[in-house]
């Protein structure tokens, strides 16, 4: 797959591209309103795997759903630069959407993979607690685990984490075994051909560029073209605050949050040989994560991200991290990593609803209260890659509710 981001911003597999074949022209022309006018039941903005999912979601029923993406490509913004863990829905408060969506989203993404032959791995991962870590916080981060209905969690002994993963340093730990991995070009790749598939009119290198309420309609524009949609999802990631501005939606503000990794390179991949996602005791709110150490299915090993706010939407390569900050946060989990066994990775920026990296922050998905014919689907970070069916299953049936 060719690139169109500085290199470091895509350290992916290459392949082929996902490019949609379908045009503008394949929607249904309402000639009372002339030319340029088009008409759809549903639109959907954003071609990210929430988009894609909820458009796979919400297709069919002998309804025309739409999904406008601003660049040539689908998935080339967040869900394409993110670690690709499949969480389990460890971390979140009880009862929260990340943590509902998230324990049913990875049910149903690793049927999704293995159906559709989606590379992944249900590896496990092991959140690791050293010697001057709170005894009890594992113990607190199993409850949590518990009660957002992820069952099969252990606390074990530094012998267990030695035999599965020899050269991690642990005093004790947390067993995950439903966490896993995914390839996320791929899984975009499989969504977009499934959408296409159930008939929904895919439109790349097509950006929604302003858009008018009516009480029946939302007229939305492109530079191209006027569509009139009786319902639109806003599934446009860091950019979902604008759209909802566009469309006389609630006002909030999309926060991004840089997450820069670093990668594992030559001979001390042999030394480390990762099998599974590793990661330090998580912030008291859940949010940050912390720096981990994760496999990939094409055989590379990151470690990342960091977290940083910054103003700019589209700076991922500015005023990087230097390699060496990240020795330390590795070396808390690999102990036997010198600064040459690393070098800069990707990156990848999260579209926080809060400002404050303490603050825990919910998933927006609503019916908007200003705009009822709008869907928000906003604010999704971590784990939405894990939770996009999910999110599209939540979606459809606002859909429902919107167009019944
Ligand atoms: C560093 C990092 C690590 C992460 N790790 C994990 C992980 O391990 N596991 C996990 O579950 N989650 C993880 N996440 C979160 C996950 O990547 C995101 O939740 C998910 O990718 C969000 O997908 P999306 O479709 O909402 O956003 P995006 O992929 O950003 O898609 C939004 C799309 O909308 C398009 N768009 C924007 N404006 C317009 C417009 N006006 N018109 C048309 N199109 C528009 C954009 O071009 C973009 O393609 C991580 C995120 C980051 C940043």
């Amino acid at each position: 797959m060719t690139i169109e981001a500085p290199s470091r911003y895509q350290k992916l597999p290459r392949e082929q591209p996902n490019i949609s074949c379908e045009h503008a022209s394949v929607l249904s022309r309402d000639p009372a309103q002339g030319y340029g006018m088009e008409e759809v039941d549903l639109l959907i903005v954003g071609g990210g795997v929430v988009g894609l999912a909820c458009a796979r979601a919400t297709a069919g029923a002998g309804r025309t759903v739409c999904l406008l993406e601003r660049h040539p490509r689908f998935g080339t913004e967040t869900s394409t630069h993110n670690s690709g863990v499949i969480h389990a829905g460890i971390y979140y408060p009880a009862g929260s959407l990340k943590g509902r969506l998230c324990v049913e989203g990875r049910d149903a993404l690793y049927r999704f993979c293995a159906t559709h032959d989606v590379p992944h791995s249900r590896c496990g991962k092991l959140i690791v607690a050293g010697p001057g870590d709170d005894a009890t916080a594992l113990e607190q981060l199993l409850a949590r685990g518990r009660a957002n209905g992820v069952d099969d969690l252990e606390i074990v002994e530094r012998d267990f984490v030695q035999r599965l993963e020899p050269h991690v340093a642990a005093r004790a730990a947390l067993w995950s075994p439903s966490t896993g991995i995914v390839e996320t070009e791929a899984l975009v790749r499989t969504l977009r051909r499934e959408a296409a598939g159930r008939g929904v009119i895919m439109l790349p290198t097509m950006p929604l560029v302003g858009g008018d309420a009516h009480a029946e309609w939302l007229h939305v524009r492109t530079p191209s073209e006027s569509i009139r949609a009786r319902t639109v999802v806003n599934a446009a990631g860091l950019h979902a605050d604008e759209v909802s501005a566009m469309l006389d939606g609630r006002p909030f503000r999309i926060h991004p949050c840089r997450g820069e990794y670093a990668e594992l390179v030559g001979a001390s991949r042999e030394l480390v040989n990762i099998k599974r996602p590793v990661y330090p005791l998580p912030a008291p709110s859940g949010e940050h994560l912390g720096v981990h150490v994760t496999p990939t299915t094409w055989g590379s090993v990151m470690v990342g991200p960091t977290a940083r706010y910054q103003d700019a939407k589209d700076d991922h390569e500015g005023d990087r991290l230097p390699v060496d900050a990240f020795v330390e946060p590795t070396r808390v989990l690999l102990p036997s990593v010198r600064p040459g066994d690393l070098r800069l990775g990707g990156t990848g920026m999260r579209p926080k609803l809060s400002p404050d990296a303490n603050a825990f922050s919910d998933f927006l998905i609503e019916r908007d209260p200003q705009q009822p014919r709008l869907i928000q689907a906003a604010g999704i970070d971590s784990p939405g890659l894990t939770a996009c069916l999910a999110i599209g299953r939540r979606v459809s049936e606002l859909v429902d509710e919107v167009l019944s």
